[in-house]
């Protein structure tokens, strides 16, 4: 790519892209025109305006800015781990312009003023949109609900208790009404803990070969039949995070084919790396809902293909060195995944000719953005201007040291991936820049 200015100036053309929107990957070269943090003008061919500063991106993608529905940044509270500037870095570098946090942070983030918060420090690091999720009962604690009104009124755009499962179905039931009046989703975690005890990977020919307690895949679909049941009956909005069984992904097909209001969103992980990585006892594997079996892998790749799971998200969930040193049992649960998900979707989806690359971007930009009614994830004219430059074939290895992210429990360590973000633009300001890219052109 030709940078042929250091600062981005407030008006510019990137010429020579293949412009990605509504999930189809334009075949001729086209550009984009930026002025003041909007979407001028876009589209094929050549720009005949002159006198603009021009970037030549020498062919590159150019997709909506990513949108991840499921993060973890950690703050306040963890922030050894993660902090919001650091996620936030994590998100530039990964091609992601808008997140949707999730409030298992200490304090939790059950009122307005977290809310607030939230979204006053990701604007002050300045680098992605930061969405939060207010919890659903004050301490994720499962017995009374928050006040729903007043986090919503201060940019809540869903409400969880992300990563307890609500257990007391009434007020469950109850937030689906409220959150619904609201416009707003509820997103579960359908976990029954009642089945999946004390488990820490899924219950399987693994599991037992290793001797861990195992997480059957009964304890994610038996909860996820009593969260559709109760939006069902309360009419309301219906989120499913991280779907990883192929039981869940015909129980939303349904559910959706019935006219109830459900989306889901999958991880990159549940569709690309089964339970026999745990094989070594490594906790960079270990995650919940855990990695499962070949059929539950295609399961998600055809939901994510024919519509049923909305979205890819990412579940970024970043943990320190010392705690991911610790035996499998004992050790967290979750992986981060905001620098690799769309490299991992390339090379798992993509590549094996599963999803072509349009929709894999729109399994991560105008998709995901749907299913919440979020305000981004669209490249049009007048939008602002958050976009991402991608260059499909590159392949590079992952390594700890390469993650902007404070935290590098990734289950992708060692592991050569196709598809790099080159540069990410947020309200037309450049919020990452690859540099292997300014090295290598
Ligand atoms: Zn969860």
């Amino acid at each position: 790519m030709d940078w042929s200015w250091e600062r981005i100036p407030s008006e510019f053309l990137v010429t020579n892209v293949r412009l990605c929107r509504q999930g189809v990957l334009g075949r001729r070269r086209g550009f984009l025109h930026v002025r003041k943090g909007r979407l001028e003008a876009l589209g094929v061919g050549a720009p005949t305006l002159e006198g603009i500063p021009v970037l030549d991106a020498g062919g590159l993608v150019c997709a909506p800015g990513l949108v991840d529905l499921h993060a973890h940044f950690r703050e306040p509270g963890f922030e050894e781990k993660e902090t919001i500037a650091t996620g936030s870095r994590a998100a530039a570098a990964g091609g992601f312009t808008a997140v949707v946090t999730m409030p298992d942070t200490d304090p939790t983030i059950d009122n307005s003023g977290m809310v607030r918060y939230l979204i006053d420090r990701g604007r002050e690091a300045g680098l992605c949109r930061i969405y939060p999720t207010g919890a659903i009962s004050p301490g994720r604690k499962g017995e009374a609900m928050t006040e729903f009104g007043d986090m919503v009124a201060a940019g809540a755009v869903g409400f969880t208790d992300e990563s307890h499962p609500v257990t007391n179905g009434n007020l469950l039931g109850n937030a689906l009404k409220y959150a619904a009046m609201l416009g707003v989703p509820i997103i579960t975690h359908p976990e029954d803990q009642s089945i999946s005890g004390r488990g820490v990977m899924h219950g399987g020919y693994w599991a037992t070969r290793l001797g861990l307690p195992g997480m059957s895949r009964a304890a994610e679909d038996a909860a996820l039949f009593r969260d559709i049941e109760l939006a069902r009956a309360a009419k309301g909005h219906l989120h499913v995070a991280h779907v990883s069984t192929k039981g869940a992904v015909g129980i939303i097909r349904r559910a959706k084919d019935e006219g109830i209001h459900v989306t889901a969103a999958a991880t990159p992980h549940h569709f690309s790396l089964d339970h026999a990585r745990c094989r070594d006892y490594s906790p960079l594997f270990k995650t919940n809902p855990p990695l499962r079996e070949t059929d539950d892998l295609n399961a998600i790749a055809e939901g994510l293909a024919d519509g049923t799971i909305d979205a890819i998200a990412t579940d970024h969930a970043p943990h320190t060195a010392t705690e991911k040193e610790y035996q499998f049992d004992q050790a967290p649960f979750g992986v981060i995944g905001l620098e690799t998900a769309l490299a991992v979707g390339i090379t798992w989806l993509v590549r094996s000719g599963l999803l072509d690359l349009g929709q894999l971007i729109a399994c991560l930009s105008e998709r995901p953005a749907r299913a919440l009614n979020l305000p981004v994830g669209k490249l049009e004219e007048g939008a602002e201007a958050d976009f991402v430059l991608i260059d499909p074939d590159r392949t590079w290895t992952v390594a700890s040291g390469s993650f902007q992210s404070r935290s590098a429990n990734s289950p992708y360590l060692g592991e050569t991936l196709t598809g790099k973000v080159t540069a990410t633009f947020l309200r037309g300001r450049l919020t990452w820049r690859d540099e292997a890219d300014s090295e290598s052109r």
